[in-house]
C-alpha cells in the first residue's frame, strides 16, 4: 500500500505526474480541485456553494474540504493506495489529514512564481471532452480547436491574471507553511519541476525509492 499527497503551486504539473504515477502504481489519483470542478458542471448543490470561490481563486471552506477528502477515501476502492492532488492547502487541513490517516510520502513540486504564470496563462482546456492543451508546448493543430471533438477551446475559469494573482498569494501564505510542519515529520521530498515530464517523473520515482513498474517490465 502506497500512500501519498502531493503539493505543489498551480501548473507545477501535480495533475500530470499524480496521473502517471497513478497508472504505474495502481494508485487512486483523488484531485480535489476536479472534485468540486465536477459538481459546479453538474449543478449540485454542492457545486452552487463552490462556484463563486473557486472562479475567484480563492480557497473554499476547511469543514468542506475535509468532508470531501473523508467521503471520497471512505468509498476504500484504494487496494494498491492513493495519491492526493490539490490538499492539504493550509494548516487546519494538513492537521485534520495527520490525525486521521497515515502517509508515505509528500511530494513537493517546486516552480517559480515566473514560470508558473507563464504556463498556467497559456492553459487551454475543452470544455465538451476534458482534454487540455497548453500553448508553450502542446499546442493544438488548429488554433482554439480540441484535436479529440472539434469543440472551442477555454480557460479555466480561475486561470485569468486576477485569480491567478490570487492563488499564488494564497499558495505562498497559506500552503508553504505547512510544506515545514510536514518537513519536520520527515515527509517531503521537494523536486525540482521545471524540467520535462518524464525527468520530473524519474525524478520523483527515485526520491521515493519505487520499484519499476510491473506495467512497465
Ligand atoms: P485546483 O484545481 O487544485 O487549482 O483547485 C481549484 C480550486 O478548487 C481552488 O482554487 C479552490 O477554490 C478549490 N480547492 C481545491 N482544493 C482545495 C483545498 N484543499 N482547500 C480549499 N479549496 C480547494
Amino acid at each position: 500500500m502506497r500512500k501519498y499527497l502531493i503539493i505543489g503551486v498551480q501548473g507545477s504539473g501535480k495533475g500530470t505526474q499524480s496521473a502517471l504515477l497513478a497508472r504505474a502504481y495502481e494508485l487512486v489519483h483523488i484531485n480535489v480541485g476536479d472534485i468540486f470542478r465536477w459538481h459546479v458542471q453538474q449543478h449540485t448543490k454542492l457545486g452552487a456553494l463552490v462556484r463563486r470561490t473557486m472562479a475567484a481563486g480563492e480557497l473554499i471552506g476547511d469543514d468542506l474540504v475535509e468532508k470531501v477528502v473523508r467521503d471520497r477515501l471512505d468509498q476504500h476502492d484504494w487496494n494498491y493506495g492513493f495519491i492526493i492532488d490539490g490538499f492539504p492547502r493550509n494548516r487546519r487541513q494538513a492537521e485534520f489529514f495527520l490525525e486521521s490517516y497515515d502517509i508515505d510520502g509528500v511530494i513537493h513540486l517546486d516552480l517559480p512564481d515566473d514560470e508558473v504564470r507563464r504556463r498556467v496563462l497559456a492553459r487551454r482546456l475543452c470544455p465538451n471532452c476534458g482534454m487540455d492543451y497548453n500553448l508553450i508546448y502542446d499546442r493544438p493543430a488548429e488554433e482554439g480547436i480540441c484535436e479529440v471533438c472539434g469543440h472551442q477551446l477555454v480557460r479555466r475559469a480561475d486561470d485569468t491574471e486576477e485569480a491567478l494573482a490570487e492563488r499564488l498569494r494564497t499558495y505562498h501564505d497559506k500552503t508553504d507553511p505547512i510544506l515545514d510542519l510536514l518537513r519536520r515529520k520527515e515527509y517531503v521530498f521537494t523536486i525540482d519541476a521545471s524540467r520535462s515530464v518524464e525527468e520530473v517523473q524519474t525524478s520523483i520515482r527515485d526520491r521515493l525509492a519505487l520499484p519499476p513498474a510491473d506495467s512497465e517490465r
